[in-house]
C-alpha cells in the first residue's frame, strides 16, 4: 500500500518510522528541513555541538519518548538535581513550591511564601462548588476554590509553560486531568492534590527523574527517526507543501509543488489550521471541527552569556502574565543540562528566554526587529535576576501559531473528528492538536494512527503490542536484519 504523509514533524515521522517497515511510505515536508517543533542551532556556531531552539525535554514519567529514544540508540539525560526553578512575584524570585500538582499544593502552608499569609489563607479555606457535568476552564475552576492568588501566580505560569496559553482559557479535562475527579463530584480539589501527592511519593523512594533529553537536545531525535525511515526505504521529501487533497477512484490524490501524487491512504501529520484547510471537501465535519482549536504564537531567545567567576543560580525561573516583564520565562540551560555545562568555555553560561502567551496584543512582540527582541528579552532577564552579564551570541527563533489551545470541551471537539474521520477510509489526523501537545503525546497518537492502518489494511504479518505498537514477526526480511 502507498501511505503519503503530510508534515514531517514528529508526529509525522513517528507515523512513516511506523509504517515504513510494510508500506511504501513518502513523507512531503513544506519546509526545507524536517522536525517541526524540535529543532537544533548553534548560537552562530558558539555552540557547535547544537542546542534545541524549540522543544527542549521530553516527559520522562510517561514511556513513549524514551522507549523511541532506546529504539533508535540514543541514551537519555537528565536535569541536573543540584538546582530547581523559580517564580517571580511582587517583584522578587521565590522557589517554586515542589509538593503541587500542577501548582495547587497539598499544604497551603507550601506557598504561603510565594502568596503572601492571606492568600495561603484563602486557598486553605478552599470553597467547595457544586459538582460539574462536562468541562470547565481550569483557572475559573480554580479560581473559584482556591482564590485567583494561587491561580495567577502559580497555575498560569505553570500551564503557560506548556500551551503559552491563559489557564482561565485551558480545559480542566484535557490539562490536568488529575484534578477532574473534584470537579465532577464537587469534592475537595486540596484533598484529592493530597491523595495524588501521597501516592506519588509512597510509589518510588527515589523518585525517578521527570523530564528526559538527549545530548545536543531532544532535536536528535529528528536526524535518527529520518536515517532509520530512509534506511527502510521510505522518502522524505523537504520543501514540497501540500495544498490540496482529494478523493480518487481508488484513493486519494495528494497536490504538492504543482505535482499529483497518487497514494492509497493519507496522514495528516500538520497543525490543525492546515489539516482544516486540507480536509475542507475530503472530510468538511471534521474541517469545520478543526477550525476550534485555536494556536497561541511564542519567541525563544537562545544566549551565550559571559558571567565569570559567579555563575548563574537555579535552573531557571517563571513569570506570571501578572507581573509587567517582557519575557515569561528563562531557563538556564547550562544548569539545568549537565551535558550542556561541560561543553561550554569556563566563565560562560547558556540562557533560554521565552516571549509571548495565547491572547497577546498584536503588534507588541511580534514585529520588533530580532536584535531589538532579543535587546529587550535580555534587559528583562537582567533587571529580574539582578545581574550585569554581558551578552556573547544570542539567537532568536519565531514560533508563530505553533502551540494548540485546548479550550474547555477540547476532548468532546477530538471525539467527534475522530468520529467523522473513522467515516472516510485511509484518512488519518496525527500531531499535536488532539490528544496532547508533549512530545510524548504525539507519539503516542503517531503510534495509534500507524496501528490502525496497519490492521485495516489485512497486515496479517503485523500484530500489536499490549501498548499498541506494532511488532513485526519473524517472517519480516527487515526483523530478521536487525536481529542479526
Ligand atoms: C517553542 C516550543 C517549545 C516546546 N517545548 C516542548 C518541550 O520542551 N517538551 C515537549 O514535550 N513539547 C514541547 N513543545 C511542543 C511539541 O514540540 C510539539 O507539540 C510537537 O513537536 C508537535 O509535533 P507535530 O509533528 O505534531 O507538529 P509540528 O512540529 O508543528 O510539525 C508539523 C509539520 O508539518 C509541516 N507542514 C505544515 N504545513 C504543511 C503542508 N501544507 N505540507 C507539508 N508539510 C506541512 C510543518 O512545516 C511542520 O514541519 C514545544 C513547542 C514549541 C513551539
Amino acid at each position: 500500500m502507498r501511505v503519503t504523509v503530510i508534515g514531517g514533524g514528529i508526529s509525522g515521522l513517528v507515523t512513516a518510522h511506523r509504517l515504513a517497515p510494510y508500506h511504501e511510505v513518502t513523507v512531503l515536508e513544506a519546509a526545507d528541513r524536517l522536525g517541526g517543533c524540535l529543532r537544533a542551532t548553534t548560537v552562530d556556531g558558539a555552540f557547535p555541538e547544537g542546542l534545541d531552539i524549540g522543544a527542549e525535554a521530553s516527559l520522562h514519567r510517561r514511556s513513549e519518548t524514551r522507549e523511541l529514544a532506546a529504539e533508535l540508540g540514543l541514551d537519555a539525560v537528565f536535569p541536573s538535581p543540584a538546582h530547581s526553578s523559580q517564580v517571580f512575584a511582587r517583584g522578587r524570585l521565590h522557589p517554586i513550591p515542589k509538593r503541587t500538582v500542577m501548582g495547587v499544593p497539598a499544604d497551603p502552608a507550601d506557598v504561603a511564601e510565594l502568596l503572601g499569609a492571606e492568600a495561603a489563607e484563602r486557598v486553605a479555606a478552599e470553597v467547595l462548588s457544586p459538582p460539574v457535568t462536562g468541562d470547565v476552564s481550569l483557572g475559573d475552576f480554580l479560581s473559584e476554590r482556591l482564590g485567583a492568588e494561587l491561580v495567577d501566580t502559580l497555575v498560569d505560569p505553570l500551564l503557560g509553560g506548556v500551551y503559552a496559553g491563559r489557564c482561565r482559557n485551558l480545559s480542566l479535562a484535557a490539562t490536568v486531568p488529575a484534578l477532574l475527579p473534584a470537579a465532577r463530584s464537587g469534592t475537595s480539589v486540596l484533598e484529592l492534590v493530597r491523595e495524588l501527592i501521597a501516592a506519588r511519593e509512597s510509589a518510588a523512594a527515589t523518585p525517578a527523574p521527570v523530564f528526559m533529553s538527549l545530548v545536543g537536545g531532544i532535536n536528535r531525535l529528528v536526524p535518527a527517526l529520518a536515517e532509520r525511515i530512509r534506511a527502510r526505504g521510505a522518502t522524505l521529501r523537504l520543501g514540497t507543501a501540500v495544498d490540496a487533497l482529494a478523493a480518487s477512484a481508488d484513493g486519494w490524490t495528494v497536490s504538492a509543488a504543482g505535482a499529483e501524487i497518487a497514494t492509497d491512504a493519507v496522514v495528516v501529520a500538520t497543525p490543525a489550521d492546515v489539516a482544516r484547510q486540507l480536509l475542507a471537501e475530503a472530510a468538511p465535519a471534521a474541517a469545520s471541527l478543526l477550525s476550534g482549536i485555536p494556536y497561541a504564537s511564542t519567541a525563544l531567545v537562545l544566549a551565550l552569556v559571559e558571567v565569570g567567576e559567579s555563575p548563574l543560580a537555579g535552573s531557571g525561573f517563571l513569570v506570571p502574565p501578572t507581573e509587567d516583564t517582557f519575557i515569561k520565562a528563562a531557563t538556564h540551560v547550562s544548569n539545568k543540562w549537565p551535558w550542556v555545562r561541560e561543553r561550554l568555555p569556563a566563565g560562560t553560561a547558556v540562557v533560554r528566554m521565552s516571549i509571548g502567551r495565547f491572547g497577546d496584543e498584536p503588534r507588541t512582540w511580534q514585529d520588533l526587529p530580532e536584535t531589538e527582541l532579543a535587546r529587550r528579552a535580555f534587559a528583562d532577564w537582567q533587571r529580574i535576576t539582578g545581574r550585569s552579564d554581558r551578552l556573547v551570541a544570542a539567537e532568536v527563533r519565531h514560533w508563530d501559531e505553533a502551540l494548540p489551545q485546548y479550550l474547555p470541551g477540547h476532548a468532546k471537539t477530538v471525539t467527534a473528528i475522530d468520529a467523522a474521520l473513522a467515516r472516510v477510509p485511509g484518512l488519518e489526523l496525527a500531531g499535536s492538536a488532539y490528544h496532547g501537545v508533549g512530545i510524548p503525546a504525539c507519539i503516542e497518537r503517531a503510534d495509534v494512527v500507524a496501528t490502525r492502518l496497519l490492521t485495516e489494511n489485512g497486515q496479517n504479518h503485523v500484530s500489536v503490542d499490549t501498548d499498541g505498537t506494532p511488532l513485526r514477526t519473524d517472517t519480516d526480511e527487515n526483523t530478521k536484519k536487525e536481529h542479526e
